[in-house]
């Protein structure tokens, strides 16, 4: 496997793979990989000859207040997950690389991208649209892995890949947890122990939700209600939002109907974590 920090260097090894004839698929992550990232990988590595990971903290994709100074970082344990798993290349640019001092070009998408995390981080999906549109021009890969983790940013990409007509298979990948239930997420190293407790409301209030659903319940209020009443229990749990959505075009749900979407942001403390299920009906 190797690695590299130059755009250069990933065009001229997916040119080789090219002449070859090989198949090529790509994995971004922000890093800091965990069993969520390997089953993105692993899928990859399953469906195409040559596999790239993307390992790059996207700082136009955090806003002003957020943790990109505290974000996790680890390239070593990373460069041995992505070993183990099989891929090819690890793409891992500073910033300066991806981002020229005068750069003045970003991907910009209404709707999709306006309500849910939208909302609270207004231009979060802004600087992933540019980003992965950057990574999908460096790498041109013929198949992208994405976590259904982040289910809005799933439904972005999608989005963008079909109006832009970019010619690359987007794969969803189902949400990874811990043992006990928590949605694996590089953020959750923030979490003290007493947090990492109270954390666990975001899988429970999810399978309740999905129980409830399950069992025939299609009011989305009902279904809501339930779920944060659960999470209100925790005192150390502060909701962002808890919302039903279309899963393909996040327009918010009075009845669930079709693809739908439950997603949440709860702050646990001050970490903000996400969760979802999706459930067609
Ligand atoms: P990140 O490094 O957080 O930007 O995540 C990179 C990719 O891994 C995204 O497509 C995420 O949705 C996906 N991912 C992160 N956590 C999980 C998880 N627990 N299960 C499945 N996919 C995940």
């Amino acid at each position: 496997m190797e690695i590299t920090g130059l755009i250069n260097e990933v065009r001229e090894q997916v040119k080789e793979w090219r002449r070859q004839g090989l198949t090529v698929g790509l994995v971004p992550t922000m890093g800091y990989l965990h069993e969520g990232h390997k089953s993105l990988i692993d899928r990859a590595v399953t469906e195409n000859d040559k596999v790239v990971v993307s390992d790059f903290v996207n700082p136009i994709q955090f806003g002003a207040n957020e943790d990109l100074a505290t974000y996790p970082r680890d390239i070593e344990a990373d460069k041995r997950l992505c070993e183990q798993a099989g891929a090819d290349l690890i793409f891992h640019p500073e910033a300066e690389e991806m981002y020229a001092p005068d750069f003045s070009t970003y991907v910009e998408m209404q709707k999709v991208s306006e309500g849910l995390c939208g909302k609270t981080r207004p231009t979060h999906f802004r600087g992933v649209c540019t980003v992965v549109c950057k990574l999908f021009h460096i790498v041109m890969p013929d198949k992208a892995y994405f976590g259904q983790k982040d289910a809005q940013q799933l439904a972005v990409i999608r989005r963008m890949v079909r109006d832009l007509d970019m010619d690359i298979e987007i794969v969803g990948c189902p949400i990874i947890r811990e043992e006990d239930g928590l949605a694996k997420s590089s953020r959750n190293t923030y979490l003290s122990e007493e947090e990492r407790k109270a954390a666990l409301v975001l899988s429970k209030a999810v399978f309740h939700g999905e129980d409830r659903m399950k069992k025939g319940e299609r009011d989305a209020d009902t279904v809501l209600t339930a779920m944060k009443e659960l999470i209100e229990t925790e005192p150390l749990a502060k909701i962002d939002y808890v919302e039903m959505v279309n899963a393909d075009s996040m327009e918010p749900l009075a009845k669930a109907e079709g693809r739908v979407l439950v997603a949440m942001a709860v702050y646990i403390g001050t970490t903000r974590l996400i969760d979802n299920f999706i459930m067609e009906v």
